[in-house]
């Protein structure tokens, strides 16, 4: 193998280790491929996180893994550290953005109330005191 080669077969795997499942027709899985843009306030190689479009507090971003997961229903034990990861972050996420105080909120399946298919963590707060449901 020339150093060409070699160089080339480093990039490759590089490329590699990085991708992450993804679904066309995904508004999440698109913002993750820079497809569409979105207000980013935290990215790094599992997840992304931005600015919700429709905020209902002051400051409202989600915490999203870049694999697609449909919802917290399709999570499995291989996205056990994932999953925590995604929960060690919000708190760390919501003092960047301000918040002494935060609430999250994982929509999960129709019925509870989710809309984007593409599992999320809302993490949500300040101004004035949140309701308490
Ligand atoms: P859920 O009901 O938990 O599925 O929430 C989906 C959230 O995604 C909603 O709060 C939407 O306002 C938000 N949303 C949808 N499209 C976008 C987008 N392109 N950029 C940012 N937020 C979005
Ligand atoms: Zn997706």
């Amino acid at each position: 193998m020339s150093w060409l080669d070699v160089k080339a077969f480093q990039g490759w795997k590089k490329k590699r280790s990085v991708r992450v499942e993804m679904s066309t027709d995904c508004i999440f899985c698109k913002i993750v491929a820079g497809r569409i843009p979105a207000s980013k306030v935290y990215e790094d190689e599992d997840v992304i996180a931005f600015n919700d479009i429709h905020p209902i507090a002051p400051v409202h971003f989600m915490i999203v893994p870049k694999a697609h997961i449909e919802s917290l229903a399709s999570g499995e034990e291989k996205h056990q550290a994932l999953l925590g990861k995604i929960l060690l972050l919000a708190p760390k996420l919501a003092k960047q953005q301000g918040l002494t105080g935060f609430r999250t909120m994982i929509n999960t399946g129709r019925e509870g109330g989710q809309e984007v298919f593409h599992l999320h963590v809302h993490v949500f707060g300040g101004g004035a005191s949140l309701p308490k449901t």
